[in-house]
């Protein structure tokens, strides 16, 4: 029936003509018509071959793109997709769908009571924030405060660790491993897409290999992918990426490694030793990155990650609110200290660190294996500009622009390939079946606005985006409708295309 008149009466909720689409398969884009039944996108074909009057909304694009509505492959959403639903930093981006529960950090399945939760915890919020034992119960709260864009979540290991163990700082035992194992089985049952580690963080760091196998095994049997933020994204690096591709070949299960960087000065340019080696291990086993369009990070204020041999920023400090925004060596210079006591003072706290090189972190992004991540931190009260900029910065200043690679490639990343490699089953594509979630953006004026000094900010040339087949966003007018909702894995809420 699809494409055919019925009697003159309209046979699409929704019609676009004139679109140019990028079908998220990294293909050329072509002129065309793509039309929406219900949540799914019913039909797709050139231009001219849906007769007049056969949708009951019809939308001339005029040659606007459309593309499938972005996959954020990153992030750490868990919460505000609950306290503020409507999603403004990611939607107006044109992402529809945002992976939380990365850096072994998710919400899921510990609380904490009365003790406050430790770093890198925090990074969700305080003990309050924590209040979900079940993924069921996680899951059907988002489902019944139905946030602007979908939840495909991750369960952080530092999450089950903190849940199960008597003492983090050591390897957990064999009843502790079984325990993390039922959860991880809950969660699967219940819909999570897979699990993450944060090795480099203090409440994941004592895990070795044989105890993240164990669990990631489990994870696997269920259809699950594991995501990493390695032990060490400095001098080590090569070591870690040796753990995490023996941890993951030895549960059978496919890998990516979170926000792919050489951090720290003497390691700038290393990329050219880290991504020959994981393209070449993507030969045996299913490996991929993501990674965010800047060339600074950011996490926490940790002593650790303090010197003079590069830029940081204070994203936020309880003691020190005022300070936010400015530059830790004017902090210290202006208290007359040194880096490390400033930085002590004004824990807790959050900084952007300028680690990275700019050449290093455009061979990550053109990296085959690469999808688009933002890393973004909701709760900062002066977040890394990559929360409200990074895919208009990476189809409009590095793909336009810059031409690290074409735009349909640009989509592809951030798109096809992050639905395939998260398993989000029709998502991610335009094609006939699939979920339509869309965006609609002009190529020629997509781009980030937000900077480092003015972080909030909204992205240019994105005009509307559709989630499950429901107009959700409308540039000028904000959020108008929300239809998001848990997505992935084994989803009893999200039956697959
Ligand atoms: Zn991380």
């Amino acid at each position: 029936m699809t494409g055919e008149t019925n009697g003159g009466i309209a046979n699409y909720d929704r019609l676009f003509r004139n679109a140019l689409i990028f079908d998220g398969s990294g293909k050329e884009p072509f002129l065309g018509e793509v039309a929406i039944t219900g949540e799914r996108i019913a039909f797709v074909g050139p231009t001219g071959t849906i007769a007049p009057n056969t949708g009951a909304a019809e939308e001339d694009l005029a040659g606007l793109a459309l593309a499938p509505g972005f996959i954020d492959s990153h992030t750490h959403d868990d919460r505000i997709v609950l306290d503020e639903p409507d999603m403004l930093p990611k939607i107006s981006q044109g992402v529809t769908t945002v992976v939380v529960g990365n850096c072994g950090i998710s919400l899921v399945p510990v609380v904490f009571g009365d003790r406050a939760p430790p770093p890198p915890m925090t990074l969700l919020g305080d003990s309050q924030a924590y209040e979900f034992r079940t993924f069921a119960d996680y899951a059907s709260r988002v489902n019944r405060t139905r946030p602007s864009v979908n939840v495909a979540a991750l369960i952080g290991h530092s999450a089950l660790r903190l849940a199960t163990m008597a003492d983090i700082d050591k390897r957990a035992s064999d009843s502790e491993i079984a325990a993390m194992c039922a959860l991880a089985e809950e969660a699967m049952d219940n819909g999570a897409t897979g699990m993450s580690t944060g090795l480099f963080y203090p409440a994941n760091a004592a895990a070795d290999i044989g105890e993240v196998a164990s669990i990631a095994a489990r994870f696997a049997q269920k259809g699950g992918v594991y995501a990493t933020h390695m032990r060490d994204e400095f001098d080590d690096i090569l070591a870690s990426i040796d753990e995490t591709l023996e941890t993951a070949a030895k549960a059978d299960i496919p890998v990516v490694i979170s926000h792919h960087k050489c951090a720290g000065v003497n390691n700038w340019g290393r990329t050219r030793e880290t991504l020959p080696k994981i393209e070449q291990a993507s030969d045996h086993q299913p490996v991929n990155l993501d990674a965010y369009p800047y060339s600074a990070g950011s996490t926490y204020l940790r002593a650790e990650l303090v010197t003079d041999t590069y830029p940081i920023h204070i994203a936020w400090s309880q003691p020190h609110p005022d300070m936010q925004g400015r530059a830790l060596i004017d902090i210290a210079s202006e208290w007359n200290v040194d880096l490390l006591e400033a930085a002590r003072r004004l824990q807790p706290a959050g900084a952007i660190y300028f680690q990275m090189d700019e050449a290093d972190v455009r061979r990550v992004l053109a990296s085959r294996l690469t999808m688009i991540g933002s890393d973004g931190l909701p709760h900062d009260a002066h977040p890394h500009p990559r929360l409200w900029g990074t895919f208009p910065r990476v189809i409009g200043h590095y793909a336009r622009d810059e031409g690290l690679f074409t735009i349909q490639t640009a989509i592809h990343k951030m798109t096809g390939l992050t639905a395939r490699v998260f398993r989000l089953r029709g998502r991610g594509e335009i094609r006939a079946g699939a979920f339509a979630d869309l965006v609609v953006f002009d190529p020629s004026r997509i781009i980030d606005k937000a900077t480092y000094d003015k972080p909030l900010q909204y992205s240019e040339g994105i005009y509307s985006v559709f989630v499950n087949g429901v107009r959700s966003y409308i540039a000028g007018r904000g959020v108008v409708q929300r239809a998001g909702r848990i997505v992935g894995g084994n989803s009893p809420h999200d039956s697959a295309a």
